[in-house]
C-alpha cells in the first residue's frame, strides 16, 4: 500500500487505473490498452473483493492465476500491478462502507443484496490509494459503471471515469472470467444470451418501442436453449436502471442468465 502511494507520488504525468478481479482476458486487456492511450502510466489492481460476494456466491471458487495475469500485463505494457491482500484492504474487518444510492437498487442490486455497496466501497478505496487521473471500467457491467459514476459524482471524487466497450468472442459471448465455469456443452449454449439481445435490438430497429415486446423477444430466444435459465431480462433507463414502459429515448437491454454453473450477464444499449 505504502509502495503504491510512493509510486504514485513519483509520477509527474497522468495515471490510468484499471481495477480487476484477475483471471484476465482480452476484455481486461482492452481497458489497459485504452488507459495506455490516454495516460503516461498505467496501473492495474487485482483484488477479488470478498465484500461484493453474497454468502451463496462464488468467492471461494472464483478463478485465479496470478502468474498468467502478470505475464499478460507485462506484455500489455502495464507499469504497476497492485495485488493487495484482504488484510491489506480490510485490516480492521469490513469497516466503513459507501452507500451508492438509487442506481444500485434495481436489477443486479435487487438480485445481489449488498453487492454494489461492496463494489462502491472497494473502488473508492482503490481510487484513494492509487489516486489515478482516470479509471477504466467495462460497459459489460453496465450497472456497475453507473454505480461508479454515481459515487464519483455524488462524493466529488477527483477522477475521470472512462467506460469501455464490451469485448466478445466471435460467436457473440461476452468475455468474462466466469466463462471458465462453462463446460463444453454450456459453452456451446452460452451465445444464446447475445442472440437474445440482438433479436430485441432488431425489433427496436424495426420501430418497436414497447418495452414488453422487447422483453418478450429476449425471453423467446432464451426459451429455445434448454441449458439457459433466466434470472431476469430487462429494458431499462440507461441512467437510472429503472424498467421502461415505452421507449422514448435511449434504453439498456440487459439480462442475467444461468448456464450450467455460470451466471452470465450481458447488455446492449439502444440509442
Ligand atoms: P472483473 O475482473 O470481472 O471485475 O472486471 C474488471 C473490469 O473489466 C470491469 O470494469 C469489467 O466491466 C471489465 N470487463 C469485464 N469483461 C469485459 C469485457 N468482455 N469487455 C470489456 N470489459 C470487460
Amino acid at each position: 500500500m505504502a509502495d503504491v502511494r510512493a509510486w504514485r507520488a513519483a509520477q509527474a504525468g497522468s495515471v490510468g487505473l484499471v481495477p480487476t478481479m484477475g483471471y484476465l482476458h482480452a476484455g481486461h486487456v482492452s481497458l489497459v490498452d485504452q488507459a495506455r492511450r490516454d495516460n503516461d502510466r498505467v496501473a492495474v489492481s487485482l483484488f477479488v473483493n470478498p465484500t461484493q460476494f453474497g454468502p451463496a456466491e462464488d468467492l471461494s471458487r472464483y478463478p485465479r492465476d496470478l502468474e498468467r495475469d502478470r505475464t499478460l500485463l507485462e506484455r500489455a505494457g502495464c507499469d504497476l500491478l497492485f495485488v493487495p491482500t484482504v488484510e491489506d484492504m480490510y485490516p480492521h474487518g469490513p469497516g466503513a462502507s459507501v452507500d451508492p444510492g438509487d442506481v444500485a437498487q434495481p436489477l443486479e442490486g435487487e438480485r445481489r443484496p449488498g453487492h454494489f455497496r461492496g463494489v462502491a466501497t472497494v473502488v473508492l478505496k482503490l481510487l484513494n490509494i492509487v489516486q489515478p487521473t482516470r479509471a477504466y471500467f467495462g460497459q459489460k457491467d453496465a450497472q456497475q459503471l453507473g454505480v461508479i459514476r454515481a459515487i464519483v459524482r455524488g462524493l466529488d471524487v477527483p477522477v475521470e471515469i472512462v467506460g469501455c466497450p464490451t469485448v466478445r468472442e466471435p460467436d457473440g459471448l461476452a468475455l468474462s472470467s466466469r466463462n471458465s465455469y462453462l463446460d463444453p456443452d454450456d459453452r456451446r449454449a452460452a451465445p444464446v444470451v447475445h442472440r437474445a439481445l440482438v433479436a430485441a435490438r432488431a425489433l427496436w430497429e424495426q420501430g418497436e418501442r414497447r418495452a414488453d415486446a422487447l422483453r418478450e423477444a429476449m425471453r423467446r430466444v432464451l426459451a429455445e436453449e434448454p441449458r439457459a435459465r433466466v434470472d431476469y431480462v430487462s429494458v431499462a433507463d440507461p441512467l437510472t436502471f429503472r424498467e421502461l414502459d415505452v421507449l422514448a429515448g435511449p434504453a439498456l437491454l440487459s439480462m442475467a442468465v444461468f448456464v450450467g454453473r455460470a451466471r452470465l450477464i450481458d447488455n446492449l444499449v439502444l440509442s
